[in-house]
């Protein structure tokens, strides 16, 4: 292993920016045509301001030479541009990178640069910790701090384009801390940001977000008119195996996920990804991936699987290679569309939370 150890948080450090301003990460083009014409700004300042953000990656209004010193000075005595800190950056072997963000009320939050062929992944956080609290995962140990600002959650695509520049971002997955869905107004704000024209400009078909089941918020992102991809963490072919694992499950049936999961695809045209983490020994039998392509029948899906990540202090072990690829046989031979997902960042404590905890626990 060459594990990169994250550098500690340093808490002597002044807190991040931004304290009492607004970000800029959270207007859209007309909040911000709006904003400087209230200061009797011309209409065409906010495309300069916006592509010196989201083209060139400024990280200071000073750095906007082609707009004027007095209004440079507007913009940073009014609104923040990059709140955070980054507390701690861990890059592991394959190039996936992990940033751990301090905010600035000291909570903190991860997001991930996952590199790959053409792609360039950004992994994002919509809440500091997770109130679900699946039993295999780090981010629901310690439950839910609070919920990140749709701001907060498009700067930190923005702190990982800027791990990428001069490449551009290719997509995104709400995928770190979090349920997206339980935090909805934000997520689905920062998503229209972050497809933008004038924003980070990643295609709708290239966001996903991922929900361990909110029935009636599914229907609801169905309607927003978004051509975004939807994933369901459904990791238990059955309701009794689910609950066992998900504590949110006990009050959604498997059921009411396939109807919510029909309804998506209805409304949109777009399948939805049932994603199944491999837990060994717990759900990755012959029985589930037969019980797995009877439910994938139900509606239309296609089956990502993840090899578990394994957390420290957590009773749960990754299923070995020969397990993984006889489960994703048994669901092809069934005429599942499945895939195996390959393992990133193993070295660098990529599940998400854990590098949270780790400099948590250093405190
Ligand atoms: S797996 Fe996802 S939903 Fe479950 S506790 Fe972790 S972050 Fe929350």
């Amino acid at each position: 292993m060459t594990e990169k150890q994250p550098a500690p948080a340093n808490d002597s450090e002044p807190p991040p920016g931004g304290v009492g301003r607004p970000s800029l990460f959270g207007l859209t083009d007309e909040t911000l045509v709006t904003w400087l014409g209230e200061r009797g700004h011309q209409r065409f300042r906010a495309g300069q301001v916006l592509e010196w953000v989201y083209r060139h990656g400024a990280g200071t209004f000073d750095e906007m030479t082609n707009l004027s010193k007095s209004l440079r000075a507007e913009l940073a005595a009014s609104m923040t541009l990059f709140e955070s800190r980054i507390a701690a950056k861990s890059e592991s072997r394959d190039s996936t990178t992990k940033l751990l963000l301090r905010w600035s009320d000291r909570s903190t939050s991860e997001c991930v640069l996952i590199p790959d062929d053409q792609r360039r992944t950004a992994c994002i956080s919509t809440q500091v910790g997770c109130p679900v609290g699946c039993l295999f995962c780090a981010s629901g140990l310690d439950g839910l701090q609070r919920n990140l600002t749709s701001a907060q959650i498009v700067e930190q695509a923005m702190r990982v384009a800027q791990l990428c520049a001069p490449e551009r971002l290719t997509n995104i997955v709400f995928m770190g801390l979090g349920e997206p869905l339980a935090n909805y107004a934000a997520t689905v704000a920062a998503t229209r940001t972050i497809n933008a024209a004038w924003g980070p400009n990643v295609g709708a078909r290239k966001i996903t977000v991922s929900t361990v089941g909110l029935p009636s918020q599914m229907r609801r992102l169905a309607d927003e008119g978004l051509q975004i991809t939807l994933a369901l963490s459904l990791h238990a072919p059955d309701d009794a195996l689910r609950r066992r694992l998900i504590p949110w499950a006990e009050t959604v049936s498997i059921d009411d996920l396939v109807a919510a999961a029909r309804y998506y695809f209805d409304s949109t045209t777009r399948e939805v990804t049932l994603e199944y983490i491999l837990l060994g020994g717990v759900n990755d039998q012959p029985q589930h991936a037969h019980q797995l392509s009877t439910l994938c029948k139900r509606m239309r899906s296609n089956v990502n699987l993840i090899p578990y990540n394994p957390v420290p202090t957590l009773p749960y072990r990754r299923p070995a290679d020969d397990a993984q690829h006889g489960f994703l046989l048994l669901l092809r031979e069934r005429g599942i569309n499945a895939h195996l997902r390959r393992s990133r960042g193993l070295d660098i404590s990529a599940a998400c939370g854990q590098l949270r905890r780790q400099a948590a626990s250093r405190k």
